[in-house]
């Protein structure tokens, strides 16, 4: 859950860093970020600010901004119906993202986030800096965490059905409430 007014400070400032590393925005899609504390209640650690530029019944593109030391959850993309699920391409285009994928554990610059050891199955971490690009084949688990100086990064896929994505994490909620 969120207050209003974090929801705003986020989006604001996730659109600042958006705009900082090239993508322009409209004012209508600033107003539409998905500012996601993923039910958990503690955006500055696990969290996710996303615009989607579109999403048909085949393919999506957003851009996501992790601010510093944030942590987008583990997760993984199944299918659905005859869908054999989301297949993924990460670009990143600022600052520098972490990426934990199924192999031998490396994590050595990023940490799990507190208390959360049981919810990050997978590292076997990957550092990603702009102009680099992993592909995530549906069903691979994976999540990211930003560095110091944050991320942004392009999410290109076939098409996304987010609010049906399993997280390794139980208490995660994938539509955020909102508050006054
Ligand atoms: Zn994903």
């Amino acid at each position: 859950m969120l207050t209003r007014r974090q929801h705003q400070e986020a989006r604001d400032r996730a659109a600042a860093m958006m705009r900082g590393a090239g993508v322009g925005l409209t004012d209508k899609e600033v107003a539409a970020m998905d500012v996601a504390d993923f039910g958990l209640g503690h955006l500055e650690a696990e969290g996710a600010q996303i615009v989607s530029f579109f999403n048909s019944e085949r393919v999506s593109a957003k851009v996501i901004a992790l601010f510093p030391g944030q942590t987008l959850p583990e997760h993984w993309h199944s299918a659905v119906g005859e869908d054999p699920g989301k297949e993924e391409t990460i670009r990143v285009i600022g600052g520098t993202a972490y990426v934990y994928i199924p192999g031998e554990e490396s994590i050595a610059c990023g940490r799990i986030p507190a208390g959360k050891d049981g919810c990050y199955s997978v590292r076997h971490e990957i550092v990603m800096r702009p102009g680099d690009q992993i592909t995530l084949e549906p069903g691979v688990k994976h999540w990211f965490q930003a560095g110091s100086e944050g991320a942004v990064m392009f999410s290109f896929s076939s098409a996304a059905r987010c609010a049906l994505d399993p997280f390794t994490d139980p208490h995660i909620v994938r539509v955020t409430k909102i508050t006054d």
